[in-house]
């Protein structure tokens, strides 16, 4: 059994790793937030240790580590801009790292992981959940298939609509999460990237608080995308259905439904962890190039390339 820790405890996505460390038959000793709203520990683990303030946390890791009870896994939940340092402590403490998306907000930060990583021989592994989901699975292979040098076209439209917290909260300011495109669209430059390949072009038609729209073109796939967090974007029709969300992705015109099962898929990250397959460092460093160029890029003029979407 492996002992866990977990940072951002009190957080939305935190019961998934919680549940997640539960289902592969691990414990959590020990949880962190610097907010106390975490009733839910009592449903997965009410043994666990709970501290709100760091250094009361990295004094019970090194004092349990002392006694020959080290952390074999810090699971880091908290806000982007901390996952870099949460990380660097997992591994100074001989703990490896199961780290959430986005990795870290800049491509530097990549090359000084990596670094840790050396001086300490601990892993980070990283939450790419889209990678597991059979659907995109599917797709990679059956483009692998393709005759070379044929490219698919690909819209993809992602409007999940959040309400006023949203740009209150560290998730609303570019410092902390990176803005929309890092924040939400992450999931789904890494995507791309896995099943179409090298990214060759990254190019920015809009980037507001809450909308984000551009065009990329990878080795095997010109892709029009379109992200949005306002509710008047999802088409009238969804809307009249009573429906706040509106996703879509569409490749030679051909839906990939990959909608469902998206939100179940930690455990299956933490099994493959486990068993020595997760995704690490490296395997970031597209989708975090991706992002850190659309944060800052210029509009582009709207052509042909643009999302329809795009008023
Ligand atoms: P959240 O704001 O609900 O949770 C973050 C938690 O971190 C909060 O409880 C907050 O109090 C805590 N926190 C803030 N500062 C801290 C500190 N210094 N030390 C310890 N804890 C601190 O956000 P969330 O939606 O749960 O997102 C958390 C992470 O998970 C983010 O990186 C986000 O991008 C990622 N996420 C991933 C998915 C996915 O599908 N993989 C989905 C949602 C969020």
């Amino acid at each position: 059994m492996n002992r866990f820790a977990l940072v951002g405890a009190a957080g939305y996505i935190a019961p998934r790793h919680m549940k997640a460390i539960r289902d592969t038959g691990n414990d959590l000793v020990a949880a962190m937030d610097v907010n106390d709203s975490v009733g839910i520990l009592d449903s997965h683990f009410p043994e666990a240790q709970f501290f709100t303030e760091f250094e009361q946390f990295d004094a019970f890791v090194e004092t349990e580590r002392r006694a020959g009870r080290g952390l074999d896994y810090v699971s880091i939940a908290s806000p982007n801009y901390l996952h870099d340092a949460h990380m660097r402590f997992a591994l100074r403490c001989g703990a490896d790292a199961i780290c959430e998306k986005p990795l870290v907000l800049d491509p530097g930060d990549i090359d000084g992981l990596q670094e840790v990583e050396r001086a300490t021989g601990k892993r980070i592994h990283t939450i790419l959940q889209l990678r597991l989901h059979p659907a995109i699975r599917d797709l990679r292979d059956r483009v692998a298939a393709m005759p070379a040098g044929r490219k698919t076209e690909v819209d993809l439209t992602y409007i999940t609509s959040r309400g006023n917290w949203y740009l209150k909260s560290w998730k609303g300011v570019t410092g902390k999460s990176g803005g929309i495109a890092t924040n939400i669209g992450v999931h789904f430059y890494d995507m791309l990237h896995f099943v179409y390949g090298a990214l060759q072009e990254n190019i920015v038609h809009l980037n507001t608080p809450t909308k984000a729209a551009g065009y990329l073109e990878y080795e095997r796939a010109r892709v029009r995308w379109f992200l949005s967090l306002d509710v008047n974007d999802v088409p009238a029709e969804e809307r009249a259905a009573g429906r706040r969300t509106f996703r879509a992705v569409t490749a030679d015109g051909e839906n990939v439904e990959f909608s469902e099962g998206f939100t179940e898929l930690h455990t299956r990250i933490y099994e493959e962890v486990l068993a020595g397959r997760g995704f690490g460092v490296e395997e970031n460093r597209v989708a975090i190039e991706t992002v850190a160029h659309i944060r800052d890029a210029p509009i582009a003029r709207h052509g042909d390339l643009v999302h329809p979407f795009v008023r």
